[in-house]
């Protein structure tokens, strides 16, 4: 039998592992409240059911104050899946029962998965599972989801459920008080008669929304029945003025303290006991006395993520060189092997050169990333946010801001696409936007190499540092930026922050694992595509239209010259076979000024002059405008033909580091470029799309850009006149 099931929870409540371990799908595991936006889907089977497992993204309540809450409720209305799991986590038990008691209040038929039942007993919590049980009405089942224990049970519930139960559950009813029992009774049987909005939502859970004021429910409202909408309103609106007056209340306060009080009282029942001595605090609770406090954090913080970069950067060096042998090998190859023209340039320019020049770096990616999973799986990254949330508030963001920074690079090595969907949780739509154009400037795992190259070329010595600092200055421009857009284009009020920490937990190697592996995978995959694509183009625009044929004919000329001059008959002297390499490269050079790229790169290098960049760089900054990671192949493309012996000048690093045109000073005017202009066309699209205008995608490119050309002139002209 086919059915679907939805699983719903809190956030970090253990959803996505349960979905994983049932499915067997490598979800993203994060803990982290609030990382699954979108949801999945899986499949699990047992005895001839073949379930539709969909995770839905963690929330804590079914109002439609956020994105997620939205998404989950429509969900279940719109798609009506058999029965929801839902996920609970047994060390709290409380708060997480709210949820609990929402969806039966929708009338969903609910079997809940008591997970984290190890960290409960570890917290001397014992709770009496057929208690629960039997005072909710609905099956419990323990799980502890990061071993699996417990699912095998839980799944058989549920075809338990389906086998037996009814199709559809009658909906919970509960007392929210006389006043508000009173107006739902009142205006529930209308709402049935006049089937107002009951073909997708039952009488009753209308009318509670309605006295919620649950903005969604009352849009709907509206566009069905205005006249009955608005009668509702007024009514609500009297109830609600009555209870200010004699309870200082809201309704929407009201319900939800007459829900806990429902809980607490089914949980007082005997359902939960504290064993051993109650007051004592929780292991977590003793570390984020020293991780978190006011002047010790930051600190601690600063070295974590120091040591992070120390990790990443001293490690992965020699990897990093082994892969880069590996596609100079491969180039070798095909440069000895394939007959000369414009398939042998293609490959050995385009292909292996633009997608070696990103896989090289896949090591540092993944040295990387594995760091950051540490800090994520152990709890730790959620300190950094509640940490930061103090900075944030200042610079007009939220606290829900800081994962999206971080998603995008915050750390380094992220990307802003994923960055900006993340914004989803902000629930102002001013917040929203100030991060969603501001995450771009993090250091994602494409400007990293760019990074990487020029300051192991310019500033070997304190690498990890530089690194170090380069983000931070990414994130002092963000935030300056975010804090310019909330006092000019953006204004407005900021909202409160509420964030739970969630416990440290060891990470597990698999999960560490999963979130290495899925992260490198995506940047390996869009080497694979994208970047292929956008290396195949750069190649043609530097590749075409070639020399005229007069030039062609003078260089031939040349060649014929200095073969005339040395009639050895092949066997050339030393001298001429070093004029015939000079000549090559000239030629090479002024094919490259010649071709579209060239011209474009030649005619804005009056401008970017003023900040260091000669026009091969600029060929690489515009072909960055497509995708941030072709910049270090476009360079070496374009370095590598202007150099007289390429097989002897070595690595692009030591082409620049010993290159007339280059000093530190360029290369740190470049960093800075790199770091602030346009976002990529891809995280354009993703700001188009989840601003809902077309006017902050232009907004980014263009004042990015002018912002970025603005920081590398001063960088620039200010070291000049320093004299460095
Ligand atoms: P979600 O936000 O609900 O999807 O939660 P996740 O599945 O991302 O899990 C959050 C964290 O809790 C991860 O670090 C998991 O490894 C951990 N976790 C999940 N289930 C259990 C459990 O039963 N026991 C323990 N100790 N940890 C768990
Ligand atoms: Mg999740």
């Amino acid at each position: 039998m086919e059915a679907m099931i939805a699983l719903g929870g809190n956030p970090n409540c253990g959803k996505s592992t349960l979905f994983n371990a049932l499915t067997g799908a490598r979800q993203h595991v994060g803990n982290y409240p609030g990382v699954t936006v979108e949801k999945k889907q899986g499949h699990y089977r047992l005895n001839g059911h073949n379930f539709t497992l969909v995770d839905l993204p963690g929330i804590y309540s079914l109002s439609a104050y956020s994105v997620e809450e939205v998404v989950a409720r429509d969900f279940l209305f719109k798609e009506k899946p058999r029965l929801v799991i839902n996920i609970v986590d047994a060390a709290n038990l409380e708060r997480n029962l709210y949820l609990t008691l929402q969806f039966m209040e929708m009338g969903m038929p609910v079997c809940v998965a008591l997970n984290m039942m190890d960290v409960a007993r570890q917290r001397n919590i014992l709770i009496d599972v057929p208690k629960l049980s039997s005072l909710l009405g609905v099956p419990v089942v323990e799980t502890v989801a990061r071993n699996g224990l417990g699912k095998e049970t839980l799944m058989t519930a549920v075809a338990g459920m389906i086998d037996n139960g009814p199709a559809s559950m009658t909906a919970l009813n509960i007392s929210y008080g006389p006043e508000v029992d009173a107006l739902l009774d009142e205006i529930t049987p209308l709402i049935a008669e006049k089937h107002f909005l009951t073909d997708c939502y039952p009488a009753r859970w209308v009318a509670l929304k309605y006295v919620e004021n649950d903005a969604q429910i009352i849009d709907l409202g509206r566009a069905a029945d205005a006249d009955l909408s608005q009668r509702f309103k007024g009514q609500v609106a009297r109830l609600s003025a009555h209870l200010q007056k004699t309870l200082q209340s809201l309704p929407e306060e009201i319900i939800a303290d007459y829900r806990y009080g429902y809980i607490r009282s089914l949980l007082a029942k005997g359902v939960i006991r504290y064993g051993g001595e109650r007051s004592r605090l929780f292991i977590s609770d003793q570390i984020d006395r020293v991780v978190v406090h006011r002047f010790l954090g930051p600190l601690i913080m600063l070295a974590v993520l120091l040591g992070l970069y120390h990790f990443t950067f001293s490690y992965s060096k020699w990897p990093v060189a082994w892969m880069e042998s590996f596609f100079g090998w491969i180039g070798a190859l095909a440069e000895a092997h394939m007959p000369a023209g414009p398939l042998k340039s293609l490959i050995i320019s385009g292909v292996v050169q633009g997608v070696g020049g990103v896989l090289g770096f896949v090591p540092l990616i993944m040295f990387m990333f594995f760091g950051i999973a540490i800090l994520e799986d152990s709890g730790y990254l959620a300190r950094v946010a509640f940490m930061l949330d103090r900075v944030f508030r200042v610079f007009g963001l939220h606290g829900n801001s800081v994962m999206a920074f971080i998603v995008s690079g915050g750390i380094a090595g992220g990307c802003a696409v994923p960055g900006i969907l993340a914004t989803r949780t902000l629930k102002s739509p001013r917040e929203r936007l100030a991060t969603l154009l501001t995450v771009p400037f993090m250091n994602c795992g494409a400007k990293l190499p760019v990074f990487a190259l020029l300051v192991g070329a310019f500033f070997s010595k304190y690498q990890a540092l530089v690194m170090f600092g380069l983000t931070l200055v990414a994130w002092a421009g963000a935030l300056l930026v975010a804090k310019l857009l909330r006092l000019t284009v953006i204004r407005g009020e900021s909202t409160p922050f509420v964030m739970e920490l969630p416990p440290y937990r060891f990470p597990t190697l698999k999960g560490l694992l999963i979130h290495t592996w899925e992260r490198t995978w995506q940047y390996v995959r869009k080497a694979g595509t994208i970047i292929l694509g956008i290396s195949i183009l750069l190649w043609a625009a530097m590749s075409y239209p070639g020399l005229p044929a007069e030039r062609m004919a003078a260089f031939e000329d040349q060649r014929q010259a200095i073969a005339v001059a040395n009639p050895a008959g092949g066997d050339a002297t030393a001298g001429a076979k070093e004029r015939l390499a000079a000549l090559n490269a000239a030629q090479a050079e002024a094919a490259l000024r010649n071709s579209l790229a060239g011209r474009l790169g030649t005619s804005l290098e009056g401008l970017s002059q003023w900040a260091g960049f000669d026009w091969r760089t600029n060929i690489a900054l515009i072909g960055g405008f497509a995708a941030k990671e072709v910049i270090v192949s476009t360079l070496g493309t374009a370095y590598s033909l202007g150099a007289v012996d390429p097989a002897e000048s070595g690595s692009l690093a030591d082409v620049l580091a010993h290159s007339a045109l280059w000093r530190p000073l360029t290369a740190l005017s470049l960093i800075v470029f790199v770091m602030f202009y346009s976002p990529c066309f891809v995280s354009i699209v993703c700001i188009v799309r989840e601003s809902g205008s077309h006017k902050w995608g232009l907004f980014s490119m263009a004042f990015n850009t002018a912002l970025a050309f603005m920081l590398a002139v001063g960088v620039f002209q200010v070291g000049r006149l320093l004299g460095f």
